[in-house]
């Protein structure tokens, strides 16, 4: 009895690790609404910042784009 009392407080101290771990690193939770959105500057469509490509101070959804937008 006093084993399985020992596994749960492992589970329990591994789930809180983890539950913990995810908070610190927001890229684990993609679809939080929280997420600051950026605008493509070469199509116009909306995408979180973290989804974005960052090139001369413009955001791109796609490295295509980002590559048409600094061509010219
Ligand atoms: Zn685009």
């Amino acid at each position: 009895m006093s084993r399985l009392l020992f596994l749960l407080a492992i589970f329990i101290v591994v789930y809180l690790l983890l539950r913990s771990y995810r908070r610190q690193s927001p890229r684990q939770t993609p679809l939080d609404s929280s997420e600051e959105m950026v605008r493509c500057a070469k199509c116009g469509v909306h995408l979180p910042k973290s989804e974005s490509i960052l090139a001369g101070g413009n955001f791109y959804c796609s490295d295509a784009h980002r590559r048409e937008h600094t061509s010219k």
